[in-house]
């Protein structure tokens, strides 16, 4: 019953997200209402996670913590919305300082991984570029959906796993995936009701390209394929 009322409610929201991409990339979409996109759809996430880990409690009680780093060192794909959401995070909160020393940990991240398959760019086991200095992400109110979908139960196998270089399994709570990816993957079906490609874009390469290029969003907005 409660299973059946969780998918219930992550079908709804779902539904929803699909409709508001809709309507927010309607003729004459521009930066603030893509902006504004992005901030719902993570609000719409943590409300529909909320209220799916209330109909189906974790078995075990969630482990993640503050401060705790071992899923941020493999690749993290986002949607286009959210990436420009980060870059407007970043500008807005963070100094010119900070900000050229974050393009130098992406450029480094992108050079080290560009076109290499996944399984070796997880055994390279490189920290998130958006980790601070104590291990916790320093977006963390914006940080992307894949994030936000993965939550461990158990943290020993999270060192496990950290330590044989991302490998082996962590076990997780099933119904906090769904319910981020079904918000994840209605946005990406509202874009393409839209006639916006269906793009994983890479965390650190995505970032790095909306950053540097402040004209990014708009040329979006146009269609222009700049995460090609
Ligand atoms: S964006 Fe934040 S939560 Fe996601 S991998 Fe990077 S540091 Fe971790």
């Amino acid at each position: 019953m409660s299973e059946a009322k969780a998918k219930q409610a992550i079908d709804k929201a779902a539904q929803a997200q699909r409709q508001a991409t809709r309507k927010a990339l309607a003729k004459g979409a521009d930066a603030p209402k893509v902006l504004e996109l992005a901030r719902q759809t993570l609000v719409r996430a943590e409300r529909v996670i909320a209220q799916v880990l209330a109909l189906m409690p974790a078995p075990r009680p969630i482990a993640c913590t503050a401060g705790c780093p071992y899923c941020c060192h493999v690749r993290v794909t986002v949607a286009a919305p959210e990436l420009f959401l980060i870059a407007d995070y970043l500008r807005r909160s963070w100094g010119a300082q900070a900000r050229g020393l974050l393009k130098r940990r992406l450029a480094n991240i992108v050079s080290a991984t560009r076109n290499r398959p996944e399984e070796i760019r997880n055994a390279l086991r490189l920290p998130c570029a958006l980790l601070d200095g104590e291990g916790r992400c320093s977006i963390h109110s914006v940080r992307p959906l894949s994030c936000r979908a993965v939550v461990s139960v158990d943290v020993q196998a999270c060192r496990v796993a950290h330590a044989r270089r991302m490998q082996g399994a962590v076990p997780q709570h099933a119904y906090q995936a769904l319910a981020a990816d079904g918000i994840g993957y209605a946005l990406y079906a509202g874009l393409a009701d839209r006639g916006y490609p269906i793009e994983n874009i890479d965390l650190a390469e995505g970032l790095l390209r909306v950053i540097e290029d402040e004209g990014a969003l708009a040329r979006w907005l146009a269609q222009e394929p700049i995460f090609g």
